[in-house]
Protein backbone atom coordinates (compact mmCIF):
# COMPACT_ATOMS: atom_id res chain seq x y z
CA UNK A 1 0.00 0.00 0.00
CA UNK A 2 1.27 3.55 -0.81
CA UNK A 3 2.49 5.19 2.44
CA UNK A 4 0.71 8.17 2.34
CA UNK A 5 2.73 9.66 5.08
CA UNK A 6 5.89 9.89 3.44
CA UNK A 7 4.62 11.12 0.13
CA UNK A 8 3.20 13.80 1.52
CA UNK A 9 6.61 14.51 3.39
CA UNK A 10 8.08 14.05 -0.02
CA UNK A 11 5.92 16.26 -1.44
CA UNK A 12 7.09 19.08 1.35
CA UNK A 13 10.38 18.51 0.81
CA UNK A 14 10.86 19.08 -2.86
CA UNK A 15 8.53 22.69 -2.43
CA UNK A 16 5.39 21.00 -4.37
CA UNK A 17 3.07 20.81 -0.98
CA UNK A 18 -0.09 22.73 -2.54
CA UNK A 19 -2.18 24.29 0.31
CA UNK A 20 -5.14 25.96 0.28
CA UNK A 21 -6.01 30.04 1.40
CA UNK A 22 -9.11 30.68 2.71
CA UNK A 23 -11.04 33.62 0.89
CA UNK A 24 -13.30 35.66 3.29
CA UNK A 25 -14.37 38.18 0.65
CA UNK A 26 -16.53 38.17 -2.55
CA UNK A 27 -14.64 37.79 -5.92
CA UNK A 28 -12.35 40.40 -7.20
CA UNK A 29 -9.43 41.95 -7.22
CA UNK A 30 -9.47 42.98 -3.87
CA UNK A 31 -9.45 39.89 -1.43
CA UNK A 32 -9.59 39.34 2.49
CA UNK A 33 -7.18 36.32 3.60
CA UNK A 34 -6.37 35.53 7.33
CA UNK A 35 -7.96 38.48 8.16
CA UNK A 36 -5.81 40.79 5.96
CA UNK A 37 -7.00 42.46 2.92
CA UNK A 38 -4.97 41.88 0.08
CA UNK A 39 -4.55 42.69 -3.34
CA UNK A 40 -5.00 40.21 -5.76
CA UNK A 41 -3.00 38.99 -9.29
CA UNK A 42 -4.63 35.81 -9.88
CA UNK A 43 -7.77 35.24 -10.67
CA UNK A 44 -9.18 34.08 -14.19
CA UNK A 45 -12.62 36.84 -13.79
CA UNK A 46 -10.97 38.94 -16.63
CA UNK A 47 -13.27 41.65 -17.18
CA UNK A 48 -14.66 41.81 -13.55
CA UNK A 49 -18.22 39.99 -14.15
CA UNK A 50 -18.05 37.56 -11.25
CA UNK A 51 -19.45 39.94 -9.35
CA UNK A 52 -21.28 42.18 -11.16
CA UNK A 53 -24.68 43.60 -10.13
CA UNK A 54 -26.40 42.44 -13.83
CA UNK A 55 -24.81 38.66 -13.70
CA UNK A 56 -25.77 38.68 -9.55
CA UNK A 57 -29.22 40.04 -10.50
CA UNK A 58 -29.88 37.24 -13.27
CA UNK A 59 -28.87 34.28 -10.93
CA UNK A 60 -30.63 35.47 -7.81
CA UNK A 61 -34.13 35.63 -10.43
CA UNK A 62 -33.26 32.75 -11.93
CA UNK A 63 -33.14 31.04 -8.78
CA UNK A 64 -36.20 32.33 -8.14
CA UNK A 65 -37.80 31.15 -11.43
CA UNK A 66 -36.29 27.83 -11.93
CA UNK A 67 -34.83 26.42 -8.21
CA UNK A 68 -31.78 26.11 -7.52
CA UNK A 69 -30.46 22.45 -8.61
CA UNK A 70 -32.02 21.03 -12.35
CA UNK A 71 -32.71 17.70 -10.66
CA UNK A 72 -31.41 15.74 -13.68
CA UNK A 73 -29.22 15.01 -16.55
CA UNK A 74 -29.79 17.29 -19.79
CA UNK A 75 -30.72 13.77 -21.60
CA UNK A 76 -33.41 13.46 -18.57
CA UNK A 77 -35.26 16.07 -17.64
CA UNK A 78 -32.59 18.86 -16.61
CA UNK A 79 -32.24 20.77 -19.94
CA UNK A 80 -34.42 24.07 -19.29
CA UNK A 81 -35.23 26.74 -22.05
CA UNK A 82 -32.76 28.68 -19.93
CA UNK A 83 -29.98 25.93 -20.75
CA UNK A 84 -31.40 26.16 -24.70
CA UNK A 85 -31.45 29.59 -24.87
CA UNK A 86 -27.84 29.93 -23.73
CA UNK A 87 -26.58 27.47 -26.21
CA UNK A 88 -28.22 29.24 -29.17
CA UNK A 89 -26.71 32.56 -27.51
CA UNK A 90 -22.96 31.03 -27.45
CA UNK A 91 -23.60 29.54 -31.17
CA UNK A 92 -24.59 33.20 -32.64
CA UNK A 93 -21.68 34.55 -30.97
CA UNK A 94 -19.22 32.29 -31.99
CA UNK A 95 -20.70 31.96 -35.70
CA UNK A 96 -21.19 28.36 -35.36
CA UNK A 97 -24.63 26.44 -36.11
CA UNK A 98 -24.89 24.83 -32.63
CA UNK A 99 -23.11 25.19 -29.00
CA UNK A 100 -23.39 22.46 -26.51
CA UNK A 101 -23.22 23.70 -22.70
CA UNK A 102 -20.98 21.11 -20.23
CA UNK A 103 -20.85 21.44 -16.79
CA UNK A 104 -17.07 22.28 -16.69
CA UNK A 105 -14.16 23.01 -18.52
CA UNK A 106 -12.52 20.31 -17.63
CA UNK A 107 -15.30 17.73 -18.15
CA UNK A 108 -16.04 19.60 -21.95
CA UNK A 109 -12.25 18.58 -22.56
CA UNK A 110 -12.72 15.06 -21.97
CA UNK A 111 -15.92 14.71 -23.03
CA UNK A 112 -15.27 15.73 -26.71
CA UNK A 113 -11.54 14.33 -27.13
CA UNK A 114 -13.07 10.60 -25.67
CA UNK A 115 -15.63 10.60 -27.98
CA UNK A 116 -14.31 11.12 -31.12
CA UNK A 117 -11.07 8.87 -30.66
CA UNK A 118 -10.66 5.38 -29.45
CA UNK A 119 -8.48 2.91 -29.52
CA UNK A 120 -6.22 3.02 -33.28
CA UNK A 121 -6.30 6.64 -32.97
CA UNK A 122 -4.26 9.55 -32.71
CA UNK A 123 -4.38 12.70 -30.93
CA UNK A 124 -1.85 15.01 -31.21
CA UNK A 125 -1.63 17.65 -28.48
CA UNK A 126 0.98 20.97 -27.54
CA UNK A 127 3.41 19.81 -25.07
CA UNK A 128 2.02 23.21 -22.68
CA UNK A 129 -1.12 22.03 -23.36
CA UNK A 130 -3.90 22.24 -19.94
CA UNK A 131 -4.40 19.10 -18.45
CA UNK A 132 -7.76 18.52 -19.01
CA UNK A 133 -6.98 18.15 -22.85
CA UNK A 134 -4.11 15.79 -22.22
CA UNK A 135 -6.56 13.92 -19.65
CA UNK A 136 -8.98 13.56 -22.58
CA UNK A 137 -6.04 11.80 -24.98
CA UNK A 138 -5.02 9.47 -22.15
CA UNK A 139 -9.56 8.55 -21.35
CA UNK A 140 -9.78 7.94 -25.09
CA UNK A 141 -6.95 5.38 -24.98
CA UNK A 142 -6.09 6.96 -28.72
CA UNK A 143 -2.31 6.81 -28.85
CA UNK A 144 -1.02 10.72 -27.20
CA UNK A 145 1.58 12.29 -29.80
CA UNK A 146 3.01 15.90 -28.10
CA UNK A 147 4.16 18.07 -30.72
CA UNK A 148 6.91 21.12 -29.50
CA UNK A 149 5.14 24.26 -27.99
CA UNK A 150 3.16 26.22 -30.70
CA UNK A 151 5.37 24.67 -33.91
CA UNK A 152 3.49 23.88 -36.62
CA UNK A 153 6.23 22.23 -38.05
CA UNK A 154 6.57 19.97 -35.44
CA UNK A 155 2.66 18.49 -35.61
CA UNK A 156 3.41 18.70 -39.81
CA UNK A 157 6.21 16.09 -38.66
CA UNK A 158 3.98 13.86 -36.33
CA UNK A 159 1.36 13.92 -38.50
CA UNK A 160 2.93 12.74 -41.57
CA UNK A 161 4.29 9.92 -39.47
CA UNK A 162 0.98 8.58 -38.89
CA UNK A 163 -1.46 8.50 -41.69
CA UNK A 164 -4.18 6.33 -40.96
CA UNK A 165 -6.97 6.64 -38.04
CA UNK A 166 -8.98 9.31 -37.04
CA UNK A 167 -6.31 11.98 -36.03
CA UNK A 168 -7.43 14.58 -33.81
CA UNK A 169 -5.17 17.93 -33.37
CA UNK A 170 -5.77 19.85 -29.98
CA UNK A 171 -4.43 23.27 -28.50
CA UNK A 172 -5.33 25.56 -26.27
CA UNK A 173 -5.65 29.13 -27.66
CA UNK A 174 -4.23 31.17 -25.30
CA UNK A 175 -1.85 28.64 -23.42
CA UNK A 176 -2.71 29.17 -19.75
CA UNK A 177 0.14 29.18 -17.77
CA UNK A 178 2.51 31.42 -20.04
CA UNK A 179 -0.32 33.72 -21.47
CA UNK A 180 1.35 33.38 -25.27
CA UNK A 181 -1.38 32.96 -28.20
CA UNK A 182 -1.46 29.46 -30.55
CA UNK A 183 -0.24 30.26 -34.29
CA UNK A 184 -3.73 29.10 -35.00
CA UNK A 185 -3.46 30.12 -38.94
CA UNK A 186 -0.27 27.92 -39.17
CA UNK A 187 -1.90 25.04 -37.52
CA UNK A 188 -5.12 25.12 -39.19
CA UNK A 189 -3.15 24.89 -42.19
CA UNK A 190 -1.74 21.78 -41.29
CA UNK A 191 -4.23 20.00 -39.91
CA UNK A 192 -6.46 20.78 -43.04
CA UNK A 193 -3.39 19.40 -45.07
CA UNK A 194 -2.96 16.36 -43.41
CA UNK A 195 -7.40 16.00 -42.91
CA UNK A 196 -7.14 15.89 -39.67
CA UNK A 197 -9.53 17.47 -37.36
CA UNK A 198 -8.66 21.13 -35.01
CA UNK A 199 -9.46 21.59 -31.55
CA UNK A 200 -8.95 25.05 -29.89
CA UNK A 201 -9.43 24.97 -25.94
CA UNK A 202 -9.92 28.70 -25.78
CA UNK A 203 -11.01 29.16 -22.15
CA UNK A 204 -8.82 32.13 -21.77
CA UNK A 205 -9.61 33.58 -25.25
CA UNK A 206 -13.05 34.16 -24.72
CA UNK A 207 -14.23 37.49 -23.57
CA UNK A 208 -10.27 39.19 -23.51
CA UNK A 209 -9.28 39.02 -27.32
CA UNK A 210 -10.93 39.30 -30.62
CA UNK A 211 -13.25 42.94 -31.10
CA UNK A 212 -16.13 41.37 -29.52
CA UNK A 213 -14.37 39.08 -27.51
CA UNK A 214 -14.86 36.50 -29.78
CA UNK A 215 -11.57 34.77 -28.75
CA UNK A 216 -8.90 33.59 -30.86
CA UNK A 217 -10.73 33.19 -33.49
CA UNK A 218 -12.22 36.02 -33.74
CA UNK A 219 -8.79 37.99 -33.75
CA UNK A 220 -7.83 35.65 -36.53
CA UNK A 221 -11.07 35.52 -38.73
CA UNK A 222 -10.56 31.52 -38.43
CA UNK A 223 -14.31 29.86 -39.87
CA UNK A 224 -15.66 26.66 -38.61
CA UNK A 225 -13.70 24.79 -41.62
CA UNK A 226 -10.73 25.87 -40.34
CA UNK A 227 -11.34 25.25 -36.38
CA UNK A 228 -14.37 23.00 -36.44
CA UNK A 229 -14.18 22.00 -32.50
CA UNK A 230 -13.97 25.05 -30.68
CA UNK A 231 -14.23 25.24 -26.57
CA UNK A 232 -14.86 28.00 -24.15
CA UNK A 233 -15.33 27.85 -20.23
CA UNK A 234 -17.78 30.11 -18.33
CA UNK A 235 -15.84 30.33 -15.26
CA UNK A 236 -13.15 32.70 -16.60
CA UNK A 237 -14.31 35.91 -18.26
CA UNK A 238 -17.96 35.21 -18.54
CA UNK A 239 -17.01 35.37 -14.39
CA UNK A 240 -20.02 31.91 -13.86
CA UNK A 241 -19.48 28.27 -14.68
CA UNK A 242 -19.55 26.27 -16.85
CA UNK A 243 -18.43 25.52 -20.39
CA UNK A 244 -19.32 24.97 -24.06
CA UNK A 245 -18.62 23.12 -27.05
CA UNK A 246 -19.18 25.09 -30.70
CA UNK A 247 -19.64 23.77 -33.53
CA UNK A 248 -21.55 22.05 -36.33
CA UNK A 249 -25.32 20.55 -36.07
CA UNK A 250 -23.74 16.90 -36.75
CA UNK A 251 -20.57 17.35 -34.06
CA UNK A 252 -23.05 18.22 -31.23
CA UNK A 253 -25.58 15.91 -32.48
CA UNK A 254 -22.87 13.31 -32.06
CA UNK A 255 -21.82 15.07 -28.64
CA UNK A 256 -24.94 14.27 -26.84
CA UNK A 257 -25.02 10.89 -28.26
CA UNK A 258 -21.59 10.22 -26.91
CA UNK A 259 -20.04 12.18 -24.97
CA UNK A 260 -19.74 10.28 -21.36
CA UNK A 261 -19.15 13.32 -19.45
CA UNK A 262 -21.93 14.90 -20.98
CA UNK A 263 -24.22 12.16 -20.62
CA UNK A 264 -23.69 10.90 -16.96
CA UNK A 265 -24.22 14.59 -15.09
CA UNK A 266 -26.43 16.27 -13.78
CA UNK A 267 -27.10 19.35 -15.90
CA UNK A 268 -25.32 22.79 -14.38
CA UNK A 269 -28.13 24.79 -11.87
CA UNK A 270 -30.34 26.59 -14.45
CA UNK A 271 -29.91 30.19 -12.51
CA UNK A 272 -25.84 29.85 -13.48
CA UNK A 273 -27.21 29.45 -17.09
CA UNK A 274 -29.20 32.84 -16.76
CA UNK A 275 -25.89 34.07 -14.89
CA UNK A 276 -24.33 33.39 -18.03
CA UNK A 277 -26.93 34.74 -20.11
CA UNK A 278 -26.24 38.23 -18.49
CA UNK A 279 -22.40 38.33 -18.58
CA UNK A 280 -22.90 37.27 -22.35
CA UNK A 281 -24.44 40.33 -22.94
CA UNK A 282 -22.58 42.25 -20.85
CA UNK A 283 -19.07 40.45 -22.37
CA UNK A 284 -20.22 41.85 -25.91
CA UNK A 285 -21.73 45.18 -25.26
CA UNK A 286 -18.80 46.49 -22.48
CA UNK A 287 -15.88 46.50 -24.99
CA UNK A 288 -14.12 49.14 -22.71
CA UNK A 289 -13.79 46.13 -20.21
CA UNK A 290 -11.68 44.25 -22.96
CA UNK A 291 -9.53 48.36 -23.89
CA UNK A 292 -8.95 48.89 -20.06
CA UNK A 293 -7.67 45.20 -19.73
CA UNK A 294 -4.93 45.54 -22.57
CA UNK A 295 -3.78 49.33 -21.04
CA UNK A 296 -3.19 47.65 -17.92
CA UNK A 297 -1.28 44.76 -19.64
CA UNK A 298 0.38 47.61 -21.41
CA UNK A 299 0.94 49.58 -18.00
CA UNK A 300 2.46 46.40 -16.45
CA UNK A 301 4.94 45.43 -19.43
CA UNK A 302 6.44 48.70 -20.13
CA UNK A 303 6.71 49.47 -16.09
CA UNK A 304 8.12 45.42 -15.66
CA UNK A 305 10.49 46.46 -19.03
CA UNK A 306 11.82 49.65 -17.10
CA UNK A 307 12.71 47.58 -13.64
CA UNK A 308 14.54 44.78 -15.77
CA UNK A 309 12.34 41.61 -15.33
CA UNK A 310 12.18 39.00 -17.86
CA UNK A 311 8.73 38.89 -19.01
CA UNK A 312 7.10 36.32 -21.28
CA UNK A 313 5.56 36.74 -24.75
CA UNK A 314 2.43 37.20 -23.90
CA UNK A 315 -0.25 39.99 -24.60
CA UNK A 316 -2.87 38.62 -23.14
CA UNK A 317 -3.53 39.51 -19.09
CA UNK A 318 -1.43 36.20 -18.48
CA UNK A 319 2.10 37.73 -17.49
CA UNK A 320 3.90 34.94 -15.79
CA UNK A 321 7.25 36.06 -14.03
CA UNK A 322 9.64 32.63 -14.73
CA UNK A 323 11.13 32.08 -11.56
CA UNK A 324 12.61 28.47 -11.62
CA UNK A 325 13.01 26.95 -8.28
CA UNK A 326 10.03 25.87 -6.81
CA UNK A 327 11.35 27.34 -3.06
CA UNK A 328 12.44 30.31 -4.63
CA UNK A 329 9.22 30.77 -6.32
CA UNK A 330 6.99 30.24 -2.92
CA UNK A 331 9.68 32.60 -1.25
CA UNK A 332 8.83 35.42 -4.27
CA UNK A 333 4.86 34.49 -3.43
CA UNK A 334 4.90 35.22 0.47
CA UNK A 335 7.51 37.72 0.50
CA UNK A 336 4.39 39.55 -1.83
CA UNK A 337 1.92 38.51 0.95
CA UNK A 338 3.71 40.12 3.31
CA UNK A 339 3.37 43.22 1.36
CA UNK A 340 -0.27 42.81 0.50
CA UNK A 341 0.25 41.38 -2.87
CA UNK A 342 -1.56 38.05 -4.08
CA UNK A 343 0.16 35.93 -6.39
CA UNK A 344 0.39 32.58 -6.24
CA UNK A 345 3.37 30.42 -7.21
CA UNK A 346 2.71 27.90 -9.80
CA UNK A 347 4.91 24.62 -9.58
CA UNK A 348 5.11 21.37 -11.44
CA UNK A 349 3.39 19.42 -12.17
CA UNK A 350 1.18 22.19 -13.51
CA UNK A 351 4.01 23.85 -15.37
CA UNK A 352 7.55 22.05 -16.74
CA UNK A 353 10.09 21.11 -13.84
CA UNK A 354 12.30 24.15 -13.44
CA UNK A 355 10.22 26.45 -14.27
CA UNK A 356 8.18 27.56 -11.00
CA UNK A 357 6.83 30.88 -11.77
CA UNK A 358 4.72 33.77 -10.37
CA UNK A 359 1.58 33.65 -12.47
CA UNK A 360 0.24 37.11 -12.71
CA UNK A 361 -3.01 37.89 -13.95
CA UNK A 362 -5.04 40.94 -14.70
CA UNK A 363 -8.55 42.10 -14.53
CA UNK A 364 -10.66 45.61 -15.53
CA UNK A 365 -11.36 45.93 -12.26
CA UNK A 366 -7.55 47.00 -11.76
CA UNK A 367 -6.89 50.36 -11.58
CA UNK A 368 -3.38 52.32 -13.08
CA UNK A 369 -2.48 52.56 -9.29
CA UNK A 370 -3.31 49.02 -8.40
CA UNK A 371 -0.74 48.52 -11.50
CA UNK A 372 2.03 50.92 -10.11
CA UNK A 373 1.46 49.48 -6.72
CA UNK A 374 1.99 46.04 -8.47
CA UNK A 375 5.39 47.19 -9.87
CA UNK A 376 6.51 49.12 -6.58
CA UNK A 377 6.45 45.97 -4.48
CA UNK A 378 7.99 43.84 -7.12
CA UNK A 379 10.70 46.09 -7.83
CA UNK A 380 11.75 46.00 -3.99
CA UNK A 381 11.37 42.35 -3.99
CA UNK A 382 13.59 41.57 -6.98
CA UNK A 383 16.09 43.89 -5.34
CA UNK A 384 16.18 41.55 -2.51
CA UNK A 385 16.87 38.62 -4.36
C1 LIG B 1 -9.46 26.45 -16.75
C2 LIG B 1 -9.24 25.66 -17.97
C3 LIG B 1 -10.03 24.54 -18.25
C4 LIG B 1 -11.00 23.97 -17.26
O1 LIG B 1 -12.18 24.68 -17.23
P1 LIG B 1 -13.12 24.53 -15.95
O2 LIG B 1 -14.43 25.04 -16.40
O3 LIG B 1 -12.49 25.34 -14.88
O4 LIG B 1 -13.15 23.06 -15.62
C5 LIG B 1 -9.87 23.92 -19.47
N1 LIG B 1 -8.95 24.36 -20.36
C6 LIG B 1 -8.15 25.40 -20.10
C7 LIG B 1 -7.15 25.82 -21.11
C8 LIG B 1 -8.26 26.07 -18.89
O5 LIG B 1 -7.44 27.08 -18.61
Amino acid sequence: MLDLRTELTRLHEANLYRRRRISNSATGVRVQIDGRELLSFCSNDYLGLANHPEVIKAMQDGAARWGVGSGASHLVSGHSAAHHALEEELAAFTQRPRALLFSTGYMANMGVIAALCGRGDFVFEDRLNHASLLDGGLLSQARLQRYTHNDAESLNQKLSAHERGERLVVTDGVFSMDGDIAALPELCKVTQQHQSWLMVDDAHGFGVLGKTGGGCVEQFGLSIDEVPILIGTLGKAFGTFGAFVAGSEDLIEFLIQKARPYIYTTALPTAVAEASRASLRLLQTEGWRREKLQSLIQQFRSGAKQLGLTLMDSETPIQPLLIGDNGKAMAMSAALQQQGILITAIRPPTVPDGTARLRITFSADHSEADVDMLLEVLARETVKS
